[in-house]
């Protein structure tokens, strides 16, 4: 192995790496150089560009954080680690992050939905913002150097990184913000669990949170594209034993279903083991704001007004026709038969049906979630500094930690105050043993 010593260690000034170039590691840069500007702040990222993670969020326009601002109230967004993000949340809110990209020449918008999003709709304009701050705090970025290995030498880390060939370096801090398992194309492949093993922390068991699912039926691709914008989504786990449930939209794919209320299912189930051997049954309520009975009104008085029409034409008064159609296939009615005609048991399960139509789940869309679940125990780091407790210097800050949350911004908000905390306590820390 060629080891060439780029950077020497120089005995008055602290070093510290940042391992990553995503969102959390950008904002722990730049909080570190900020608290500590003496320190030699080295990013290192394996790929070319920072950030590839952040430019792709949001479909490109980058879902920056949320317009919900209580720290006591977005905790409830995270399947896990909502509470142990309290303190960071009190230190770097959503508030704060949105005030921090304005400042910084990146003017931002809040949508109905309270997602967060910059004016422009590109992903670019932050990590943009994000590098041309580290430049200008004189924080060195290393593109293309992929950190091979981080190890504890007596009270220093000697980091092992480069392509092709091997550099070393020997630091004082490391923050470890390497990301989650997700999407690993984008850079993000697991590499930190491996570092925080070898300096004597433990990973709980990783599981893909926000995806889309799988489904038996194979009618499910003639619907793909079918969207339904408020539905009571129900989840039973394979053995019946426990079951999930979120409102709101869902989308059938070419595959099976995908959209924000399916998302938000599979953050909650994401440690359910299912295959198509002992499936997911999900039941979908078309209207969730009608009790059965009122719905079974509302048919009554369509089926008293229109005896003569096609049960299709009635059913097509409540649902999308694709969606009318494969209902009534699947519960053996035949479309064209009217409504005068149609039995009551027939007339009862269409009923059921739009209160809970069901769908086998079999698979997650493998490669596609968007982030994962697991990571670096939470007990092993200080929630109020992002700090080991296990290997002084050491901090972790985004997805590497046992934190995820749902969709809408909730996840870049996360990785920007973690970062900035661990970033901040690390540069106080330097500063302290100055
Ligand atoms: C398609 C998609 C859309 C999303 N949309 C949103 C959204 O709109 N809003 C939201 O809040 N969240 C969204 N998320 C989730 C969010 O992007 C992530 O949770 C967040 O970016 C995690 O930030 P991070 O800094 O912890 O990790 P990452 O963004 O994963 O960054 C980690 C970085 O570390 C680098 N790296 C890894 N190992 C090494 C190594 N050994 N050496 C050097 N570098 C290394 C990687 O290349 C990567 O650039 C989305 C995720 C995906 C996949």
């Amino acid at each position: 192995m060629e080891t060439e010593k780029r950077y020497k260690e120089t005995s008055e000034i602290p070093v510290a790496a940042v391992i990553g170039g995503g969102a959390a590691a950008m904002m722990a840069a730049v909080a570190l150089k900020e608290t500590c500007p003496r320190a030699r702040v080295l990013l290192f990222e394996k790929n070319h560009h920072l950030g590839a993670k952040v430019i792709i969020s949001g479909g490109g326009r980058c879902n920056v954080t949320t317009g919900r601002e209580d720290p006591k109230d977005l905790v409830s967004f995270y399947p896990r680690g909502g509470k142990y993000l309290l303190s960071a949340f009190y230190h770097f809110p959503p508030r704060s992050v949105m005030d921090w990209f304005e400042d910084h020449g990146v003017p931002l918008k809040i949508e109905e939905d309270l997602r967060v999003f910059p004016r422009s709709n590109d992903g670019d304009d932050v990590v943009g913002a994000l590098s041309k701050t580290l430049s200008s705090l004189g924080a060195e970025v290393l593109l293309r150097s992929a950190v091979q290995s981080v190890e504890r030498v007596g009270e220093k880390f000697l980091i092992t990184y480069g392509q092709t060939s091997s550099s070393e370096l020997s630091v004082d801090g490391v923050v470890v913000a390497t990301g989650g398992n997700a999407y690993r194309r984008t850079g993000s492949t697991g590499d930190g669990y491996a570092f925080a093993k070898a300096l004597g922390h433990s990973v709980t068991p990783l599981a893909a949170s926000l995806h889309a699912f799988v489904a038996a039926q194979p009618w499910v691709k003639e619907l793909a594209g079918v969207s339904w914008q408020q539905a009571g989504i129900t989840l039973n786990s394979s053995d019946g034993a426990r079951n999930y449930h979120f409102q709101g939209p869902f989308v059938f794919t070419h595959q099976g279903i995908s959209g924000p209320a399916i998302f938000a299912l599979s953050s909650l189930s994401a440690y359910e083991e299912f295959s198509p051997q002992r499936p997911l049954t999900l039941y979908i309520d078309f209207f969730p704001e009608l009790r059965k009975e009122e719905l079974a009104q509302r048919w009554r008085e369509l089926t008293d007004q229109h005896r003569k029409k096609q049960c299709l034409n009635v059913v097509d008064m409540f649902l999308p026709r694709s969606l009318s159609g494969i209902l009534l296939r699947e519960l053996a009615i035949p479309p064209d038969r009217s409504i005068a005609e149609l039995s009551k048991a027939h007339q009862e399960k269409i009923l059921q049906s739009l209160k809970g139509f069901s769908l086998s789940l079999v698979g997650k869309m493998a490669g596609e979630e968007f982030v994962t679940a697991g990571g670096v125990p939470l007990e092993e780091v200080d929630p109020r500094t992002m700090a080991s407790k296990i290997c002084p210097g050491l901090s972790f800050a985004g997805e590497v930690l046992d934190i995820d949350g749902f969709t809408g911004g909730y996840n870049l908000q996360a990785a920007w105050a973690t970062g900035r905390l661990a970033g901040e306590s690390l540069g106080n820390m330097l500063t302290q043993s100055d």
